[in-house]
Parts: structure tokens; sequence; C-alpha cells
């Protein structure tokens, strides 16, 4: 029986990354997947600038729309634009983005079996055993899971979350009148459920709505899509896809890596937590555990992680914690110059949170915040 060098678990944009970079640097390399490409999945598809920068050195990308319109309202009321000069944000298919980086990974020399799951992992100090649905095992020198935020890799390698938010999605297929309406300009409203927003992105002759909020509270969360969808005007609409899906951000020492299988994506919890965008972490953190296997060192791939992405993520929890509390103050920073600078340097991909959030008049406005909190804390103590 064949032992890899490497298999990968799931050709999503993290596994697909880590088969990429390994199999181009000559590293003999299998990725299962459980569907079959081209594969639905429940995802914006909005690619910020630092998603771009990774992909389209490897594919054409398939965008539907470049977004330079950003409508904001609060709960549907106090609505403003802001326009760009360039693109802020390019619009994918999820199934037509992940089905190019899957052709891309078999170019550079991966070899792809889809239609079958990984149902469970073994290892022991000189291989790794996966166990297939189809009752066949795959033997591997190493092994990247990206199977997703509740995968078996994530649980072998015990990832551990500190945040976990339910994400709801529409896939609304619309006439002519409303393609032109939203072509270029997406919407995002802050929500009714502290931490929780909605947003319209334009696909051409779809539009993708959906929410996101903390789980826990599925009935306000699914009444919030409602509402949203209805004050669109487009609860007529019959979705093409109505879906649900968790997303989990990781704690800060969560393991990366167990003996010789690492995680990377969703399947490590690595994931913006503030706005839940999670692509260009997952193509980042795929690259880097690819190279870590080409390279022969596992241990180089935490502590790439560790340097480039955790600051990323210190910063996008301390920005969720200060949105949930007070989302009319972050609303109302947005339509000033400065808020719309950040948020539009966010999504060109040049200036990450962690950069922005280090600056002295942001962390100035930050503590006023917190000291806020502070004392609105302890007048409802007191009151109670
Ligand atoms: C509602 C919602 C909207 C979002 N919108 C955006 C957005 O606009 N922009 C953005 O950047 N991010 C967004 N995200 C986050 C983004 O979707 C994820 O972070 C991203 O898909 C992670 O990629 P991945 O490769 O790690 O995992 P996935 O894309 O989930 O890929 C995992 C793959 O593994 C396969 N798999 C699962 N189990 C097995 C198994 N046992 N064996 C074999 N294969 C398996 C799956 O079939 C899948 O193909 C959104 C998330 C949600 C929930």
């Amino acid at each position: 029986m064949i032992i890899w060098d490497l298999v990968v678990v799931g050709g999503g944009p993290a596994g697909l990354s880590a088969a990429h970079a390994a199999a181009r640097a000559g590293v003999r390399t299998l990725v299962v997947e459980r569907a079959t490409h081209p594969r639905y999945k429940t995802c914006g598809g909005g690619l910020i600038g630092t998603s771009l920068a990774e992909a389209t050195d490897r594919i054409d990308v398939p965008v539907h729309d470049r977004v330079d319109h950003v409508m904001f309202t609060r709960d549907g009321r106090r609505g403003f634009t802001r326009r760009h000069t360039g693109p802020l944000v390019a619009m994918v298919r999820r199934e037509e983005f992940d089905d190019r980086l899957r052709a891309a990974a078999v170019a550079a020399g991966a070899e792809v079996r889809e239609g079958v799951a990984v149902r469970a992992v073994e290892q022991d100090p000189d291989e790794v055993r996966l166990r297939l649905a189809d009752g066949d095992t795959v033997r591997a020198r190493a092994v990247i899971g990206a199977d997703g935020s509740s995968g078996v890799t994530a649980r072998h390698v015990g990832v551990a979350h500190r945040q976990v938010d339910l994400g709801l999605e529409l896939e609304l297929p619309v006439p002519p009148a409303e393609q032109e309406r939203w072509r270029g300009r997406l919407l995002l409203d802050w929500g009714p459920v502290p931490g929780s927003y909605a947003w319209v992105f334009p696909k051409g002759d779809r539009l993708t709505v959906g929410v996101i909020s903390a789980r826990g509270d599925g009935e306000r969360t699914r009444a919030y899509l409602r509402d949203f969808v209805a004050r669109l005007g487009l609860s007529g609409v019959t979705p093409e896809h109505d879906s649900g899906h968790l997303t989990r951000c990781r704690t800060e020492d969560s393991p990366l890596r167990r003996g010789r299988v690492l995680v990377a994506g969703d399947a490590a919890g690595l994931l913006e937590p503030w706005s839940r965008e999670g692509i260009s972490y997952a193509l980042r953190s795929g690259r880097l555990a690819g190279q870590a296997v080409a390279g022969g060192d596992l241990a180089t791939y935490e502590q790439e992680i560790h340097r480039h992405l955790m600051p990323e993520m210190r910063a996008g929890h301390r920005l969720l914690e200060v949105f949930a509390r007070w989302p009319d103050v972050f609303h109302a920073l947005l339509a000033t110059p400065p808020g719309w600078r950040m948020f539009a340097r966010f999504c060109e991909g040049r200036a990450s949170f962690d950069r922005t959030l280090s600056r002295r008049p942001v962390r100035a406005g930050l503590a006023l915040l917190d000291g806020l909190s502070a004392r609105r804390a302890k007048a409802a103590e007191a009151r109670s």
C-alpha cells in the first residue's frame, strides 16, 4: 500500500492551498474530499484584498462583481453609503472559486480523491492512517486537516474554541432590475442581537443574503434574517439555497498540530472574529501548512501562524467586543472619514486590524469606550 508524503483532508480553500504549496515543491500529495467539486458551500464569497492577493498567483479568480459602494444601516435605519475609488471586495461563488483552486492543485501535481469522507484519524510515531467512509485506509507521513469547522481532524488535534457563531444564508435569484440595483454595491446592517450583522452581496443574477450572530439564540438569528429579507422586499423570492453553518474561532493557546497532523483554515479555528471573514485565513494557513510539510519541519507552521495570523485575530476579538457593546457608536464612526478609511483599508488588504488598533488615536478611543462600558455595568449593578 502507498504511503503518501502528505494527505490533505478537505478540499476547500485551506486544503487546496496546502496541496498546491506542497505538490509544487515535489511532495507526493493526495487530497481526500467528501463532496465532488463543484460543490455548494454556505459562504458570502466576499474576497477581501488579502484573499485576492493569495489566489491570483494561482488562478484566474471567477469574479461576478467588484464592489466599490458600501451601504451601512443600523437595524434597517440611519442608512448611508460610501464610495471608494477602486474595488473593495470581489464577489465569487464558492462552487466556482473552489473548483478553480482544485484544478490548480491538480496542475501542481496533487491527486484529488472526491466523493469520500474521512471517518477517523489514527497515528503512531511513523505514520498517520485515515479510515475512509468506503472502508479504505489511506496512509501518510503527514496529514493536513482542512475539513472545516466541525471536522474529524479538529477533534483529533483537540482544537479549542472561544467563539462560536451561527451563519444563515440565502442564495436569491433576482430579475434584471434588481441585479442592476445591486451591481457594484453591498449592504451591511448592524443587527439587533449583540455582535450580529447582515449582508447583501451581489453576484450578477443572484444575491447572497445572510446574517451571522453568536450561537445560542437561533430563533432571534432566524427572525433577524426574515426581517432583513422583508425590508429588502425580497420575501417572495424562492431561494436556490437556504442553509446555515457554524463558524468557530480558536482560543489563543489551542493546538495547531498533534504529532504528524496539522490543522488549517476553519479546522484550526482560524477566522477573523469581528467580520467572520475566513477565506483569507484559509488560503494563508493552508499555504503555510503545505510549505511546512515541504520544508520537513512541521513546527515552523505553528510559529508562522502565531507570527502572522494570531495578532490579527487578537485585534478582531477586541473589535468584536467593542462592536457588540457599542453598535451605534461603531455605525456613527464608519460615517466619519477615518472610520471609513479604516474599513476600506481592511477590505483592500492594505491594513490589518492589529496595525489599525495599535494606532494611538484608536487606542485612546477604545480606552474611552472601555471606561464607559465599566460605568454602564456599575450603574446596572447598582440598579439591580
Ligand atoms: C454564512 C457564512 C458566510 C461567510 N462569508 C464569508 C465571506 O464572504 N468571505 C470570507 O472570507 N469568509 C466567509 N465565511 C467564512 C468562510 O466560508 C470559511 O472561513 C472558509 O470556507 C474556510 O475554508 P476551509 O477550506 O477552511 O473550510 P471549508 O471551506 O469548509 O472546506 C472544508 C472542506 O472539507 C470537506 N470535508 C468536510 N468533512 C470532511 C471529511 N470528513 N472528509 C473529507 N472531506 C471533508 C468539505 O466538504 C469541504 O469541501 C463565511 C462563513 C459563513 C458560515
